[in-house]
């Protein structure tokens, strides 16, 4: 199946705990995330503006529309260029989810945290650490995988 997501949110992901703006937008964030980690999602559009997320923000009808554009749609529509430009993706194209990933895990830790830099939940770290687990994933090599799993007894 296919996702439409906005840019900078295919990096809240990767940290979401069950925070937000309020009930329906965490029960969206929880439904995206646990959708993609289903292996369900093959693709996803990238779409600058509003995604399903959005619509259930409280603050997309005000702070985050065009006719009430204020510092948070501003600082929204800056993380979605920032991740635009660090991943090299295209607005509107679709990408498949293993690609991706695999931008977002090339991405540097100084990179990473570039672009989320004045977002508020940036100091709760969890992004950073959902980035740190995917670059694990991404390039751990085969052996020191093996000797990780002997050090810790399982394997
Ligand atoms: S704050 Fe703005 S960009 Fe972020 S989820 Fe809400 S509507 Fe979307």
């Amino acid at each position: 199946m296919r996702l439409t997501l906005r840019p900078h949110h295919l990096l809240c992901r990767l940290g979401f705990q069950g925070y937000g703006y309020s009930l329906e937008f965490i029960q969206e964030m929880k439904r995206t995330v646990e959708l993609i980690a289903s292996g369900r999602v093959q693709n996803i559009i990238i779409r600058p503006g509003f995604d399903d997320i959005c619509l259930s923000c409280p603050h997309h009808e005000y702070e985050c529309s065009s006719r009430h554009y204020g510092p948070r749609g501003a600082a929204a529509a800056e993380f979605d260029r920032r991740t635009l430009r660090a991943l090299k993706l295209k607005p509107g194209y679709r990408y498949s989810l293993s690609e991706i990933n695999e931008r977002i895990a090339a991405l540097t830790p100084e990179e990473f945290s570039r672009i989320c830099t004045g977002c508020e939940w940036q100091s709760l770290g969890t992004c950073a650490r959902g980035h740190l687990a995917l670059r694990e994933q991404h390039f751990i090599s085969p052996s020191r995988r093996t000797r990780r799993k002997r050090s810790s007894g399982l394997g």
